[in-house]
């Protein structure tokens, strides 16, 4: 592919003239990355098989890892799922346009390719103006992966975006940072119970109390190596990865600053590119070549917001081994620590292990 075009607007004030030629390109079947709140997307007509052949090649995303599918108005949903149950329009009217999106079953309208050859599809209905003004002008019905290379941290800035896929794609629409900073909580409504196949800020708690009814969560997508799939297929792949090795490292505070010294000095004094992801209380006690703070400990919506763009810069400073605190807590925080294990491959430490076992030898 030719040259990678980049365009600039605002929320606030959408360039018609630049959102309409950007529509023509998703019709005429070409790809557009764009802003959402959640993190960037890389946008192809979803009823075009042709797209979405084009979407998994820019990735390098294996094929049967479906797309959701991206839509801006309540109406447009019965031309793609069909059987959608009474759940489906009060969780719309709840959280869309929002950070959810729902499984439920597909019509012949989408093709094979867009759903990763599911009889599903997920639908979702973004919150911001840029995507919606886009979805609108592409003809309704946008397939948009997070808009990084296959197995990347997603994108947040459309700097990551140009890293990541410049040369591979028509246009990146820049709209400045991703509010949100994680991907969407995915819910599937076609079983007996709704399920989260994949956690983010929209949480159990607020699923159920809409509903009123138990929301159950597909224990698979947490595992080390599930002996079963997990029903988001996407949920199986290495994730959200940094190049550097990452490990969290859990217990207490003073135990956890302490086991994070003690293995970052170890890997500089050998002369080891080494960085930490740490708060902005704990900042203090740490030397490394990098550090990321993510925020005060118990603010896990900037932890989300910063999570993404702090593993690539990691990455940029050439950071061999990263050594993480976690940030579990309320809300948006089981997604975070959702994707800093994945980013991880569930490598974690105990703090006082490591202790005990040195104070033994
Ligand atoms: P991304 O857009 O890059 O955040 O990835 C989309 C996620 O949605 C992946 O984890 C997919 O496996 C998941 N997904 C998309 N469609 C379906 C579906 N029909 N059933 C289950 N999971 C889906
Ligand atoms: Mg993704």
């Amino acid at each position: 592919m030719a040259e990678t075009r980049f365009a600039s607007l605002t929320e606030a004030c959408i360039n018609e003239k630049l959102i309409e030629k950007a529509g023509q390109i998703i019709r005429e079947g070409g790809l557009v990355a764009f802003p959402t709140e959640t993190v960037y997307g890389l946008g192809g007509d979803a009823l075009q098989r042709a797209s979405s052949r084009k979407i998994y090649a820019a990735k390098g995303r294996p094929s049967d890892n479906p797309l959701i599918v991206h839509i801006c108005r309540w109406e447009d949903i019965g031309k793609i799922a069909k059987k959608i149950p009474p759940e489906a329009e009060m969780l719309a009217k709840a959280f869309w346009p929002g950070p959810l999106t729902m499984i439920l079953e597909k019509t012949d309208a989408v093709p094979a390719e867009t759903t990763g050859g599911l009889s599903t599809v997920a639908v979702r209905m973004p919150r911001n103006e840029i995507a919606l003004a886009l979805i609108k002008a592409a003809g309704g019905y946008v397939a948009a992966p997070s808009a990084n290379t296959s197995g990347k941290p997603s994108p947040t800035l459309a700097e990551h975006v140009r890293e990541d896929l410049s040369g591979r794609i028509d246009l990146i629409l820049d709209g400045g940072a991703a509010c949100i900073g994680l991907e969407s909580t995915i819910v599937d409504l076609t079983e007996d119970r709704p399920m989260i196949l994949r956690p983010g800020y929209i949480t159990r708690e607020m699923l159920q109390q809409v509903l009123g009814c138990p929301v159950d969560v597909d224990r698979l997508f947490t595992g080390r190596e599930p002996e079963q799939a997990p029903k988001a297929p996407g949920m199986k792949y290495r994730h959200y990865a940094p190049e550097g090795e990452l490990t969290i490292v859990s217990g207490s505070e003073q135990d956890v600053t302490d086991t994070i010294c003690r293995l970052a000095e170890e890997k500089m004094r050998a002369g080891v590119r080494t960085g930490i992801i740490c708060s902005k209380e704990t900042r203090q006690f740490y030397h490394a070549d990098h550090i990321e703070v993510m925020g005060a400990r118990d603010d896990t919506e900037a932890a989300a917001r910063q999570l993404y763009a702090a593993l690539r810069c990691f990455d940029s400073k050439e950071i061999a081994y990263i050594y993480s605190e976690s940030f579990p807590g309320a809300g948006v925080g089981t997604a975070v620590m959702n994707r800093l294990l994945k980013a991880a491959g569930h490598r974690i430490l105990a703090a006082d292990n490591i202790k005990n076992r040195r104070e033994n030898t």
